[in-house]
């Protein structure tokens, strides 16, 4: 009689494969499927490279308080602090980063530094295309975090620096 059972099982379990095999493939075609990020579909709470946000007049949020740095288990963010001045305000509020560095070598996306800041300041963005053969490239600056500065402060330019060049675009 076990004979048959496990012959039965068999039967069972073969069916199943077979049945997947009519099922439609799920495989995503990264880089080049269809998607937001050619291809690349991100549940919401996904964890990317780091975002250094703005407030809404392009201010830095960031006010160098170092509190993501105390939180950070793998001790991979630096920071140094300066004053505003009148003349220069980067911030807010009395300080700001000079140098906001996140070294990817040794982050492992637990999200304490986002969780730790005040001020909102930095954020888990979507970007994950990291992989590099240098490990210095992947120390990466304030600058290549900095949320895009508003339209107001000279960023976002519709235009391209060619067709302002070339004459291409009037009144430039
Ligand atoms: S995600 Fe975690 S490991 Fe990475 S910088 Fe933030 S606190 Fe540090
Ligand atoms: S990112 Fe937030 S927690 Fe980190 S130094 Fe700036 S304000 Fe402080």
């Amino acid at each position: 009689m076990s004979v048959i059972k496990n012959i039965g099982a068999i039967a069972h379990g073969m069916s199943i494969t077979l049945k997947e095999m009519f099922q439609p493939t799920v495989v995503e075609n990264y880089p080049d499927g269809p998607g937001p990020t050619k291809g690349a579909v991100f549940q919401e709470r996904f964890r990317g490279m780091h975002v250094l946000q703005r407030d809404e007049n392009g201010l830095e949020k960031c006010v160098a308080c170092f509190l993501c740095a105390a939180a950070c288990p793998a001790n991979c963010i630096y920071i140094e602090a300066a004053e505003n001045t009148a003349e220069k305000r980067i911030s807010g509020a009395e300080r700001y980063a000079r140098v906001y560095n996140i070294d990817y070598n040794r982050c492992i996306f637990c999200g304490y530094c986002v969780e730790a800041c005040p001020t909102d300041a930095i954020t888990h963005g979507h970007g994950f295309e990291l992989a590099t053969f240098s490990a210095s490239a992947l120390v990466y600056r304030k600058e290549q975090m900095l949320a895009p500065a508003p339209a107001h402060m000279g960023a976002n330019q519709v235009f391209a620096q060619s067709e302002l060049e070339s004459g291409g675009v009037k009144g430039s």
